[in-house]
C-alpha cells in the first residue's frame, strides 16, 4: 500500500515537471516569436528595395527595441505591422518604415544630444536612446509623457528625459542640440527649434497641413538652414503655441 502511494507520488512529481517545462517553453516561445516579428519586420519593411533601410546601426536598434511592449496590450500581437497604430488619446504611434527612415537621415552619432518633439508611447524615443548619447523628448498630453516616462523607465532607458509640455517653445536649458526630430506636424518650422540646434545639426520633421505634408531635412549652416525634402508622409498635427513659427 505504502510503495503504490510512493509511486504515485514519484508519477505525479513527473507529470508536475514536464507540466512545468512545457510551460516554461511556451513562455519561451512566445518570447521568441517577438524577436522573430521584428527580423521579420526588419527584412520584410526595412531592407527591401524601395525602402532601402541600410544604416547598420539603425537596424541593429530596430531589431532590439521591443516595440510590443509600448502599445496597448490588446494590440501586441499587431506591434510589427507596416501601420502606425492607436495608442490612446487620439493619438498613434508611427509605422516602424517611418521611425526607421527618420532615425536614418538624422544621422545619429553615439556622441550626439538629440531632442524629439511628440514622445507618444516613447518609441521613437527608445529607438534614439540606443543610439546616442541623452534623448530629450516632449509631449504636450500629459497622460501619454508620465506613461511613457514609466515605460522607457521599466525597459531600463537611463538616457532618455521626458516632458510634459508644449514642444513648440523646445527644451532650451538642454540646448545646444546635435539633431532635433519632430513626430508630429505643424504648418511652419517653429523658431525655438532652429534656435536650439547647434551649427552643423539636423533636423527631420513633417511640416504642412493634415493630407499635404512633407518630410524635410533641414541643417543649420552658419546661422542659416538648409532643408530638402524627403519624403510625402501623414502626422498627426502638431498642437499648442504657434505665435513662434519661423518663416519657413
Ligand atoms: N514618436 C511617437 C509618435 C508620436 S505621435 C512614438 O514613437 O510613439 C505624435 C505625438 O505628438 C502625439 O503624442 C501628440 O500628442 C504629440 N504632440 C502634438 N503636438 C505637440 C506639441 N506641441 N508638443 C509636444 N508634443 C506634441
Amino acid at each position: 500500500m505504502r510503495e503504490s502511494a510512493s509511486k504515485l507520488d514519484v508519477r505525479l512529481w513527473w507529470l508536475q515537471a514536464v507540466l512545468g517545462l512545457c510551460l516554461l517553453c511556451g513562455c519561451g516561445a512566445a518570447e521568441f516569436d517577438y524577436a522573430a516579428a521584428r527580423e521579420r519586420m526588419v527584412s520584410q519593411q526595412l531592407t527591401v528595395p524601395g525602402r532601402d533601410i541600410t544604416n547598420a546601426r539603425v537596424l541593429s536598434a530596430m531589431r532590439k527595441v521591443p516595440r510590443h511592449e509600448l502599445v496597448p496590450a490588446s494590440l501586441r500581437a499587431q506591434a510589427y505591422g507596416d501601420y502606425p497604430l492607436p495608442i490612446g488619446f487620439d493619438q498613434t504611434i508611427s509605422q516602424p518604415f517611418i521611425v526607421a527612415f527618420m532615425t536614418e537621415k538624422l544621422d545619429p552619432k553615439s556622441t550626439d544630444k538629440v531632442l524629439e518633439i511628440g514622445t507618444g508611447s516613447g518609441y521613437q524615443a527608445a529607438v534614439l536612446a540606443e543610439l546616442v548619447r541623452e534623448v530629450y523628448t516632449i509631449e504636450i498630453v500629459e497622460p501619454l509623457a508620465r506613461r511613457a516616462e514609466a515605460d522607457l523607465k521599466r525597459l531600463g532607458y537611463t538616457n532618455v528625459f521626458v516632458r510634459a509640455g508644449d514642444g513648440y517653445k523646445g527644451w532650451p536649458e538642454a540646448s545646444p542640440f546635435d539633431a532635433i526630430i519632430v513626430t508630429c506636424a505643424p504648418e511652419r518650422v517653429p523658431q525655438a527649434l532652429v534656435d536650439q540646434l547647434r551649427e552643423d545639426g539636423r533636423m527631420i520633421i513633417p511640416v504642412g497641413p493634415a493630407g499635404n505634408q512633407e518630410l524635410y531635412l533641414l541643417r543649420k549652416k552658419s546661422g542659416a538652414v538648409e532643408r530638402r525634402a524627403v519624403l510625402p508622409v501623414r502626422f498627426v498635427p502638431m498642437t499648442g503655441g504657434k505665435a513662434v513659427d519661423s518663416k519657413r
